[in-house]
């Protein structure tokens, strides 16, 4: 076993897991990126790493500095625990809807949250805008500086995806790629693994799955930004183009409705024992999509975004699944414990 110096040697570099069921029902190979499996059990310690070294290269953290981040949870528990590794605080600003597992996450590694009400992007006291003002304010008064991390326009973020999640597919499938699939949250997935892999190979098909009540469907395949209905999922569903999406090289677009997502992170955990979040549940019926578009004997994969155990109080919870009309597994509701 290779030695990794440290956290922030442990991100990346992980596995591609085969997805019987769904690679079985569309005749192609369906490859989860375990993104679970980074120290922060999420594909957002890649985008914290590399903010915090851009940040630094560029002389704007010193040891001892501020990261400040408007964050629905994952960013800002890359930022805290890869901070906490390399001696540099967080001040996290989340919205109050965001699952109490995140929070509680957050506290754990150390930072400091901020609770606001969650707002649309327009309104002023949006929780990015109000990170961003947070920052400014802090970086006159702390000694050591405070930045603003700003992942959804920090072009940093997507660079981790051009420099390495890219990268790693390519070089893990020794080039046999032919589709890729991704939510979007920032776009920092999408956009940067596209770039990285149209690069190599332009004739990769590079596809969006979005959930309803974001924009970007709409916008990729009529070009207008548009956004109705709503999703249980977190994380993803974008209502505008960031910075990160801007040039993002795709080719298809498909809207996930959350019984089709949650349908699908439930069949990953009981008959495949992988234990997902809903923008997995999202991105993998997408490559669904993008397999049946593409037709059998293609290689396609998709990111699984981040670990299920986030979500206990909302996906998994049946009275929260039945608040909002989604299917309940019988195997949620068995009771936990056996009489002996
Ligand atoms: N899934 C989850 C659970 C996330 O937290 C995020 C990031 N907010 C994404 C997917 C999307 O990643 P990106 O920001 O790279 O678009």
């Amino acid at each position: 076993m290779r030695i990794r110096t440290g956290l922030v040697d442990a991100i990346g570099n992980t596995p591609l897991i085969r997805l019987v069921g769904p690679s079985e029902a569309t005749g192609c190979t369906i490859l989860g990126k375990a993104e679970f499996m980074n120290p922060g059990q999420s594909v957002k310690d890649r985008a914290a790493l590399w903010m915090i070294q851009d940040a630094v290269e560029r002389g704007e953290l010193q040891p001892g500095g501020v990261i400040v981040e408007g964050t629905a949870g994952n960013t800002g528990i890359g930022l805290a625990l890869v901070a906490n590794a390399l001696g540099f605080r967080t001040v996290i600003v989340i919205p109050d809807t965001q699952s109490d597992e995140k929070k509680q996450m957050l506290r754990l590694a150390g930072a400091e949250l901020v609770e606001v009400p969650a707002v649309p992007y327009k309104d002023p006291n949006n929780y990015v805008k109000l990170s961003g003002r947070l920052a400014e304010q802090l970086a006159k008064t702390e000694p050591a500086g405070a930045i603003w991390a700003n992942q959804f326009d920090n072009v940093a973020n997507r660079q981790a995806h051009i420099d390495a999640t890219g990268p790693e597919i390519w070089r893990d499938l020794d080039g046999k790629v032919d589709g890729f699939v991704s939510a979007v949250g920032t776009g920092g997935t999408l956009a940067g693994t596209g770039i990285a892999l149209k690069e190599r190979d332009p004739n990769v098909k590079i596809a969006l799955a979005d959930p309803p009540g974001a924009a970007l469907y709409s916008y990729y395949t009529t070009g207008e930004l548009k956004a109705e209905g709503s999703s249980i999922t977190e994380g993803i569903g974008q209502g505008r183009i960031t910075a990160n999406l801007e040039g993002a090289p795709v080719d298809f677009a498909y809207q996930i409705p959350d019984a089709e997502s949650v349908q699908v992170v439930f069949d990953l955990l009981e008959h495949e024992g992988l234990c997902l979040g809903g923008s997995s549940g999202v991105n993998v019926a997408g490559a669904v999509r993008l397999a049946r578009e593409l037709g059998p004997g293609h290689t396609i994969v998709t990111v699984l975004c981040d670990y299920g155990t986030r979500y206990q109080s909302k996906l998994f919870n049946p009275d929260f699944l039945r608040s909002k009309d989604l299917p309940v597994p019988v195997w949620l509701e068995r009771p936990g414990t056996v009489d002996l």
